[in-house]
Protein backbone atom coordinates (compact mmCIF):
# COMPACT_ATOMS: atom_id res chain seq x y z
CA UNK A 1 0.00 0.00 0.00
CA UNK A 2 1.64 2.98 -1.35
CA UNK A 3 -0.13 5.86 0.90
CA UNK A 4 0.43 6.13 4.76
CA UNK A 5 -2.15 4.68 6.73
CA UNK A 6 -4.42 6.09 8.68
CA UNK A 7 -4.98 3.68 11.94
CA UNK A 8 -2.49 0.89 12.39
CA UNK A 9 -4.28 -1.62 15.16
CA UNK A 10 -1.96 -3.47 17.33
CA UNK A 11 -3.50 -6.97 18.08
CA UNK A 12 -5.06 -9.27 16.39
CA UNK A 13 -7.74 -10.64 18.63
CA UNK A 14 -11.33 -10.47 18.27
CA UNK A 15 -11.90 -6.77 19.28
CA UNK A 16 -8.57 -5.80 16.95
CA UNK A 17 -9.85 -7.83 13.53
CA UNK A 18 -13.56 -6.29 14.78
CA UNK A 19 -11.90 -2.80 14.74
CA UNK A 20 -10.37 -3.59 11.75
CA UNK A 21 -13.43 -4.50 9.55
CA UNK A 22 -15.47 -1.40 10.97
CA UNK A 23 -12.98 1.00 10.29
CA UNK A 24 -12.16 -0.70 6.58
CA UNK A 25 -15.76 -0.21 5.81
CA UNK A 26 -15.40 3.55 6.51
CA UNK A 27 -12.93 3.27 3.78
CA UNK A 28 -10.38 4.32 6.19
CA UNK A 29 -6.59 2.94 5.21
CA UNK A 30 -6.02 0.17 8.00
CA UNK A 31 -3.24 -1.33 9.17
CA UNK A 32 -3.05 -4.78 11.63
CA UNK A 33 -0.22 -5.83 13.01
CA UNK A 34 0.30 -9.96 13.94
CA UNK A 35 1.93 -11.22 17.07
CA UNK A 36 5.25 -13.26 15.58
CA UNK A 37 4.47 -16.13 14.80
CA UNK A 38 5.17 -19.20 18.18
CA UNK A 39 4.91 -22.69 18.08
CA UNK A 40 1.50 -24.03 17.07
CA UNK A 41 -1.07 -23.22 20.32
CA UNK A 42 -3.59 -25.36 21.28
CA UNK A 43 -7.37 -24.01 19.66
CA UNK A 44 -9.10 -21.90 22.29
CA UNK A 45 -10.75 -24.07 24.70
CA UNK A 46 -13.62 -21.09 25.53
CA UNK A 47 -17.04 -20.05 24.83
CA UNK A 48 -17.92 -16.71 25.13
CA UNK A 49 -21.45 -15.57 26.86
CA UNK A 50 -22.07 -12.31 24.12
CA UNK A 51 -24.88 -10.29 24.16
CA UNK A 52 -27.23 -8.84 21.59
CA UNK A 53 -25.32 -5.46 21.13
CA UNK A 54 -22.22 -7.78 20.14
CA UNK A 55 -24.45 -10.19 18.21
CA UNK A 56 -25.33 -6.89 16.19
CA UNK A 57 -21.96 -5.47 15.79
CA UNK A 58 -20.90 -8.71 14.75
CA UNK A 59 -23.54 -9.37 12.24
CA UNK A 60 -22.53 -6.21 10.76
CA UNK A 61 -19.51 -6.95 9.50
CA UNK A 62 -20.48 -10.72 8.59
CA UNK A 63 -18.72 -12.37 11.31
CA UNK A 64 -21.98 -13.88 13.47
CA UNK A 65 -20.87 -17.55 13.81
CA UNK A 66 -24.39 -20.17 12.50
CA UNK A 67 -26.85 -21.32 15.48
CA UNK A 68 -24.44 -24.33 16.05
CA UNK A 69 -21.00 -22.11 16.92
CA UNK A 70 -23.73 -19.44 18.75
CA UNK A 71 -25.99 -21.60 20.75
CA UNK A 72 -29.07 -19.13 21.64
CA UNK A 73 -29.38 -19.31 25.54
CA UNK A 74 -33.13 -19.96 26.94
CA UNK A 75 -32.69 -20.33 30.69
CA UNK A 76 -30.31 -19.56 32.85
CA UNK A 77 -30.15 -21.01 36.44
CA UNK A 78 -27.73 -19.36 39.13
CA UNK A 79 -27.37 -21.23 42.38
CA UNK A 80 -25.44 -21.19 45.71
CA UNK A 81 -24.51 -23.22 48.21
CA UNK A 82 -26.48 -21.50 50.58
CA UNK A 83 -29.59 -22.10 48.93
CA UNK A 84 -30.16 -19.34 46.93
CA UNK A 85 -31.53 -19.77 43.63
CA UNK A 86 -32.63 -17.18 40.84
CA UNK A 87 -33.59 -18.90 37.15
CA UNK A 88 -34.34 -16.22 34.45
CA UNK A 89 -36.17 -17.38 31.04
CA UNK A 90 -36.28 -15.94 27.70
CA UNK A 91 -39.75 -16.43 27.32
CA UNK A 92 -41.21 -14.48 30.12
CA UNK A 93 -38.78 -12.05 29.57
CA UNK A 94 -40.08 -11.78 25.93
CA UNK A 95 -36.66 -12.17 23.80
CA UNK A 96 -35.77 -15.18 21.83
CA UNK A 97 -32.54 -15.29 23.82
CA UNK A 98 -30.95 -14.08 26.93
CA UNK A 99 -27.23 -14.47 25.53
CA UNK A 100 -25.49 -16.08 22.87
CA UNK A 101 -22.74 -18.62 23.93
CA UNK A 102 -19.91 -18.51 21.02
CA UNK A 103 -17.59 -21.15 20.18
CA UNK A 104 -14.13 -18.95 20.60
CA UNK A 105 -12.01 -20.87 17.68
CA UNK A 106 -15.10 -20.53 15.07
CA UNK A 107 -15.55 -16.46 15.54
CA UNK A 108 -12.02 -16.30 15.52
CA UNK A 109 -11.53 -18.13 12.16
CA UNK A 110 -14.54 -16.12 10.70
CA UNK A 111 -12.83 -12.86 11.42
CA UNK A 112 -9.27 -14.18 10.77
CA UNK A 113 -10.93 -14.61 6.65
CA UNK A 114 -12.57 -11.74 6.80
CA UNK A 115 -10.19 -9.17 7.48
CA UNK A 116 -7.91 -11.22 4.92
CA UNK A 117 -10.66 -10.75 2.23
CA UNK A 118 -10.99 -7.08 2.97
CA UNK A 119 -8.18 -5.22 0.61
CA UNK A 120 -8.40 -2.28 2.72
CA UNK A 121 -6.75 -3.71 5.86
CA UNK A 122 -3.14 -4.72 5.40
CA UNK A 123 -1.77 -7.38 7.46
CA UNK A 124 1.73 -5.83 8.99
CA UNK A 125 4.51 -7.95 10.85
CA UNK A 126 5.27 -5.06 12.85
CA UNK A 127 3.97 -1.67 14.01
CA UNK A 128 4.31 1.48 11.31
CA UNK A 129 3.29 5.12 11.55
CA UNK A 130 -0.53 5.99 11.51
CA UNK A 131 -2.12 9.14 12.11
CA UNK A 132 -3.91 7.17 15.05
CA UNK A 133 -2.65 3.87 16.87
CA UNK A 134 -5.24 1.57 18.59
CA UNK A 135 -3.45 -1.06 21.00
CA UNK A 136 -5.89 -4.01 21.31
CA UNK A 137 -3.30 -6.49 22.55
CA UNK A 138 -4.87 -8.00 24.98
CA UNK A 139 -4.29 -7.47 28.89
CA UNK A 140 -0.29 -7.44 28.61
CA UNK A 141 -0.09 -5.38 26.52
CA UNK A 142 3.47 -4.37 25.55
CA UNK A 143 2.93 -1.32 23.60
CA UNK A 144 0.69 -0.22 26.68
CA UNK A 145 3.84 -0.15 28.48
CA UNK A 146 5.97 1.50 26.00
CA UNK A 147 3.53 4.37 25.47
CA UNK A 148 4.04 4.64 29.41
CA UNK A 149 0.51 3.91 30.54
CA UNK A 150 -0.57 2.92 33.89
CA UNK A 151 -2.62 -0.01 34.28
CA UNK A 152 -4.55 -0.36 37.93
CA UNK A 153 -4.17 -4.31 38.42
CA UNK A 154 -6.01 -5.54 41.61
CA UNK A 155 -5.89 -9.34 41.39
CA UNK A 156 -9.03 -11.54 42.76
CA UNK A 157 -6.59 -14.01 44.01
CA UNK A 158 -8.33 -16.61 41.62
CA UNK A 159 -7.68 -18.50 38.78
CA UNK A 160 -9.97 -19.29 36.27
CA UNK A 161 -10.04 -22.96 34.70
CA UNK A 162 -11.55 -23.71 31.15
CA UNK A 163 -12.32 -26.82 29.41
CA UNK A 164 -14.92 -28.54 27.84
CA UNK A 165 -17.44 -31.58 28.23
CA UNK A 166 -19.54 -33.48 26.75
CA UNK A 167 -22.51 -34.37 28.60
CA UNK A 168 -24.60 -37.33 29.20
CA UNK A 169 -27.75 -35.12 29.52
CA UNK A 170 -28.63 -32.54 26.34
CA UNK A 171 -27.82 -29.23 27.82
CA UNK A 172 -31.36 -28.12 26.60
CA UNK A 173 -30.01 -24.50 25.85
CA UNK A 174 -29.97 -23.78 29.83
CA UNK A 175 -26.57 -21.92 30.86
CA UNK A 176 -25.97 -23.04 34.58
CA UNK A 177 -23.94 -21.22 37.58
CA UNK A 178 -23.07 -22.44 40.99
CA UNK A 179 -21.68 -20.34 43.76
CA UNK A 180 -19.82 -22.21 46.48
CA UNK A 181 -17.90 -20.82 48.69
CA UNK A 182 -15.43 -18.44 46.80
CA UNK A 183 -15.93 -20.99 44.01
CA UNK A 184 -17.91 -20.06 40.66
CA UNK A 185 -18.80 -22.79 38.18
CA UNK A 186 -19.85 -22.26 34.52
CA UNK A 187 -21.31 -24.49 32.02
CA UNK A 188 -21.72 -22.99 28.95
CA UNK A 189 -24.10 -25.06 26.24
CA UNK A 190 -22.37 -25.41 22.73
CA UNK A 191 -23.01 -27.00 19.35
CA UNK A 192 -26.89 -25.56 19.29
CA UNK A 193 -29.93 -26.55 20.27
CA UNK A 194 -29.43 -30.14 20.32
CA UNK A 195 -26.24 -29.71 21.49
CA UNK A 196 -24.16 -32.34 24.51
CA UNK A 197 -20.96 -30.15 25.12
CA UNK A 198 -20.38 -27.78 27.55
CA UNK A 199 -17.55 -24.69 27.74
CA UNK A 200 -16.59 -25.28 31.74
CA UNK A 201 -15.23 -22.21 33.35
CA UNK A 202 -14.30 -23.23 37.08
CA UNK A 203 -12.49 -20.01 39.09
CA UNK A 204 -10.90 -21.62 41.66
CA UNK A 205 -8.07 -20.04 44.39
CA UNK A 206 -4.89 -20.81 42.72
CA UNK A 207 -4.08 -23.97 44.73
CA UNK A 208 -7.18 -25.80 43.70
CA UNK A 209 -6.62 -24.62 40.01
CA UNK A 210 -3.27 -26.61 40.56
CA UNK A 211 -5.10 -29.71 42.24
CA UNK A 212 -7.41 -29.81 39.44
CA UNK A 213 -4.97 -29.47 36.96
CA UNK A 214 -2.81 -32.57 38.18
CA UNK A 215 -5.90 -34.33 38.46
CA UNK A 216 -6.63 -37.63 35.95
CA UNK A 217 -8.96 -36.58 33.77
CA UNK A 218 -11.58 -39.69 35.50
CA UNK A 219 -11.16 -37.64 38.93
CA UNK A 220 -11.01 -34.81 37.03
CA UNK A 221 -14.69 -35.22 35.44
CA UNK A 222 -16.01 -36.53 39.24
CA UNK A 223 -15.05 -33.58 40.91
CA UNK A 224 -17.19 -31.06 38.23
CA UNK A 225 -20.12 -34.05 38.36
CA UNK A 226 -20.27 -32.80 42.49
CA UNK A 227 -19.84 -29.35 41.68
CA UNK A 228 -22.42 -29.29 39.28
CA UNK A 229 -24.74 -31.68 41.37
CA UNK A 230 -24.64 -34.34 38.55
CA UNK A 231 -27.15 -31.78 36.53
CA UNK A 232 -26.15 -32.87 33.19
CA UNK A 233 -25.28 -37.10 34.17
CA UNK A 234 -21.99 -38.25 33.59
CA UNK A 235 -19.30 -35.90 32.11
CA UNK A 236 -15.93 -36.95 29.67
CA UNK A 237 -13.40 -34.40 29.52
CA UNK A 238 -12.85 -33.31 25.80
CA UNK A 239 -10.52 -30.57 25.74
CA UNK A 240 -7.30 -29.15 27.44
CA UNK A 241 -7.72 -27.50 30.83
CA UNK A 242 -6.13 -23.75 30.40
CA UNK A 243 -5.93 -21.45 32.96
CA UNK A 244 -6.11 -17.47 33.32
CA UNK A 245 -5.19 -16.07 36.60
CA UNK A 246 -8.20 -13.29 37.36
CA UNK A 247 -8.00 -9.97 37.79
CA UNK A 248 -9.55 -6.78 38.10
CA UNK A 249 -7.92 -3.74 35.89
CA UNK A 250 -8.30 -0.35 34.35
CA UNK A 251 -5.73 1.61 32.09
CA UNK A 252 -5.48 5.60 33.66
CA UNK A 253 -5.30 6.85 30.41
CA UNK A 254 -7.27 5.05 27.29
CA UNK A 255 -6.24 8.10 24.41
CA UNK A 256 -3.31 10.51 23.84
CA UNK A 257 -0.50 11.46 21.81
CA UNK A 258 3.21 10.66 21.23
CA UNK A 259 5.88 11.22 18.83
CA UNK A 260 4.53 8.13 17.06
CA UNK A 261 0.83 9.70 16.64
CA UNK A 262 -1.97 9.56 18.79
CA UNK A 263 -3.39 6.85 20.16
CA UNK A 264 -6.03 4.85 21.79
CA UNK A 265 -6.42 1.35 23.76
CA UNK A 266 -9.18 -1.02 23.65
CA UNK A 267 -10.63 -4.62 24.64
CA UNK A 268 -8.10 -5.96 27.36
CA UNK A 269 -5.28 -3.79 26.84
CA UNK A 270 -7.79 -0.77 28.68
CA UNK A 271 -9.96 -3.02 30.80
CA UNK A 272 -10.39 -6.38 32.68
CA UNK A 273 -13.10 -7.51 34.48
CA UNK A 274 -14.10 -10.94 36.57
CA UNK A 275 -15.72 -13.67 33.59
CA UNK A 276 -18.01 -14.36 36.35
CA UNK A 277 -20.89 -11.77 34.64
CA UNK A 278 -19.17 -12.81 31.01
CA UNK A 279 -18.87 -8.85 30.28
CA UNK A 280 -15.00 -8.74 28.93
CA UNK A 281 -15.33 -9.60 25.09
CA UNK A 282 -19.08 -7.21 25.32
CA UNK A 283 -17.02 -4.58 26.71
CA UNK A 284 -14.15 -4.86 24.30
CA UNK A 285 -16.57 -4.95 20.94
CA UNK A 286 -18.36 -2.20 22.77
CA UNK A 287 -15.43 0.31 23.00
CA UNK A 288 -14.76 -0.66 18.83
CA UNK A 289 -18.12 0.20 18.18
CA UNK A 290 -17.61 3.46 20.13
CA UNK A 291 -14.71 4.30 18.50
CA UNK A 292 -15.79 3.92 14.76
CA UNK A 293 -18.62 5.70 15.89
CA UNK A 294 -16.83 8.51 17.08
CA UNK A 295 -13.99 8.53 13.56
CA UNK A 296 -17.08 8.13 11.39
CA UNK A 297 -19.27 11.20 13.03
CA UNK A 298 -16.16 13.44 13.19
CA UNK A 299 -16.25 16.66 11.51
CA UNK A 300 -14.90 16.64 7.86
CA UNK A 301 -12.22 18.44 8.25
CA UNK A 302 -10.86 16.67 11.54
CA UNK A 303 -7.94 13.69 11.35
CA UNK A 304 -8.01 10.46 12.80
CA UNK A 305 -5.97 11.40 15.80
CA UNK A 306 -8.09 14.97 16.70
CA UNK A 307 -7.71 14.52 20.07
CA UNK A 308 -11.28 15.74 20.79
CA UNK A 309 -12.52 13.14 18.61
CA UNK A 310 -10.52 10.44 20.62
CA UNK A 311 -11.59 11.93 24.34
CA UNK A 312 -15.14 11.48 22.96
CA UNK A 313 -14.26 8.23 22.82
CA UNK A 314 -12.31 8.03 26.36
CA UNK A 315 -15.37 9.79 28.49
CA UNK A 316 -17.86 7.31 26.79
CA UNK A 317 -16.49 3.83 27.24
CA UNK A 318 -15.18 4.67 30.97
CA UNK A 319 -18.31 5.61 32.01
CA UNK A 320 -19.75 1.66 30.56
CA UNK A 321 -16.76 -0.18 31.71
CA UNK A 322 -17.06 1.55 35.56
CA UNK A 323 -20.67 0.74 35.78
CA UNK A 324 -19.81 -3.04 34.77
CA UNK A 325 -16.92 -3.57 37.07
CA UNK A 326 -18.63 -2.30 39.66
CA UNK A 327 -21.38 -4.86 38.98
CA UNK A 328 -19.20 -7.38 38.33
CA UNK A 329 -16.92 -6.18 41.84
CA UNK A 330 -20.20 -6.62 44.04
CA UNK A 331 -21.12 -9.66 42.93
CA UNK A 332 -18.17 -11.39 43.19
CA UNK A 333 -17.59 -9.64 46.90
CA UNK A 334 -21.36 -10.95 48.02
CA UNK A 335 -20.80 -14.47 46.89
CA UNK A 336 -17.33 -14.83 48.68
CA UNK A 337 -19.02 -13.62 52.37
CA UNK A 338 -19.32 -17.17 53.55
CA UNK A 339 -19.31 -16.08 57.85
CA UNK A 340 -21.76 -15.09 59.67
CA UNK A 341 -25.78 -13.69 58.81
CA UNK A 342 -24.32 -13.23 55.13
CA UNK A 343 -25.13 -17.17 53.58
CA UNK A 344 -28.47 -16.99 54.62
CA UNK A 345 -28.92 -13.13 53.54
CA UNK A 346 -27.65 -14.21 50.64
CA UNK A 347 -29.92 -16.67 49.97
CA UNK A 348 -33.30 -15.09 51.10
CA UNK A 349 -32.12 -12.09 48.84
CA UNK A 350 -31.38 -14.09 45.96
CA UNK A 351 -35.10 -16.09 46.17
CA UNK A 352 -36.81 -13.23 47.12
CA UNK A 353 -35.43 -11.31 43.70
CA UNK A 354 -36.52 -14.53 42.13
CA UNK A 355 -40.21 -13.94 42.69
CA UNK A 356 -39.87 -10.35 42.59
CA UNK A 357 -40.88 -10.38 38.86
CA UNK A 358 -40.71 -6.51 37.89
CA UNK A 359 -36.93 -6.43 39.63
CA UNK A 360 -35.68 -9.88 38.23
CA UNK A 361 -37.21 -8.40 34.71
CA UNK A 362 -35.08 -4.97 35.24
CA UNK A 363 -32.21 -6.84 36.94
CA UNK A 364 -31.65 -8.88 33.74
CA UNK A 365 -32.42 -6.23 31.03
CA UNK A 366 -29.68 -4.30 32.50
CA UNK A 367 -27.08 -7.43 32.87
CA UNK A 368 -27.74 -9.24 29.75
CA UNK A 369 -28.58 -6.31 27.72
CA UNK A 370 -31.95 -7.11 26.03
C1 LIG B 1 -11.89 -17.91 31.39
C2 LIG B 1 -12.44 -16.67 30.72
C3 LIG B 1 -13.74 -16.64 30.28
C4 LIG B 1 -14.26 -15.50 29.66
N1 LIG B 1 -15.57 -15.49 29.27
C5 LIG B 1 -16.08 -14.38 28.69
C6 LIG B 1 -17.46 -14.32 28.29
O1 LIG B 1 -18.23 -15.29 28.49
N2 LIG B 1 -17.93 -13.20 27.69
C7 LIG B 1 -17.12 -12.12 27.46
O2 LIG B 1 -17.62 -11.10 26.92
N3 LIG B 1 -15.82 -12.13 27.83
C8 LIG B 1 -15.27 -13.23 28.43
N4 LIG B 1 -13.95 -13.25 28.79
C9 LIG B 1 -13.09 -12.07 28.50
C10 LIG B 1 -12.47 -12.14 27.07
O3 LIG B 1 -11.65 -13.28 26.98
C11 LIG B 1 -11.62 -10.91 26.81
O4 LIG B 1 -12.28 -9.76 27.24
C12 LIG B 1 -11.32 -10.80 25.31
O5 LIG B 1 -10.61 -11.92 24.85
C13 LIG B 1 -10.50 -9.53 25.02
O6 LIG B 1 -10.21 -9.49 23.65
P1 LIG B 1 -8.99 -8.61 23.12
O7 LIG B 1 -9.00 -8.78 21.63
O8 LIG B 1 -9.04 -7.26 23.72
O9 LIG B 1 -7.67 -9.29 23.76
P2 LIG B 1 -7.05 -10.72 23.50
O10 LIG B 1 -8.11 -11.74 23.30
O11 LIG B 1 -6.07 -10.94 24.60
O12 LIG B 1 -6.29 -10.55 22.10
C14 LIG B 1 -5.11 -9.79 21.99
C15 LIG B 1 -4.42 -10.15 20.68
O13 LIG B 1 -3.28 -9.32 20.48
C16 LIG B 1 -2.16 -10.11 20.11
N5 LIG B 1 -0.95 -9.41 20.57
C17 LIG B 1 -0.49 -9.32 21.83
N6 LIG B 1 0.65 -8.60 21.86
C18 LIG B 1 0.89 -8.21 20.58
C19 LIG B 1 1.92 -7.42 19.97
N7 LIG B 1 2.91 -6.90 20.69
N8 LIG B 1 1.84 -7.22 18.64
C20 LIG B 1 0.84 -7.73 17.90
N9 LIG B 1 -0.16 -8.49 18.43
C21 LIG B 1 -0.13 -8.71 19.75
C22 LIG B 1 -2.41 -11.45 20.80
O14 LIG B 1 -1.72 -12.49 20.14
C23 LIG B 1 -3.92 -11.59 20.64
O15 LIG B 1 -4.23 -12.14 19.38
C24 LIG B 1 -13.42 -14.37 29.45
C25 LIG B 1 -12.09 -14.40 29.89
C26 LIG B 1 -11.61 -15.53 30.54
C27 LIG B 1 -10.18 -15.53 31.03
Amino acid sequence: MALPLDVCIRGDGIVGRTLALLLARERLRVGLVMPEPTPAAQPDVRAYALNQASKDLLTSVRCWPDSVSATPILRMEVADQAGGAIQFDATSLGTDALTWIVDVPVLQAQLADAVRFQPQIELLNAPVKATLTVVCEGRASRTRAEFGVDFEVAPYGQHALATRVHCEKPHAQVARQWFSKVEVLAFLPLDGASGHTVAVVWSVSPEQAKTLQAASEAEFCDALQTASHHSLGSLTLMGERAEWPLQSAQARQWTGSNDSGAWALAGDAAHNVHPLAGQGLNLGLADVAELADQLQQRDYWRSVGDPQVLRRYERARKAGMLAMARGGDSLHWLFSQQTGMWPQLRRWGMNRMNEATPLKRWLARQAMDI
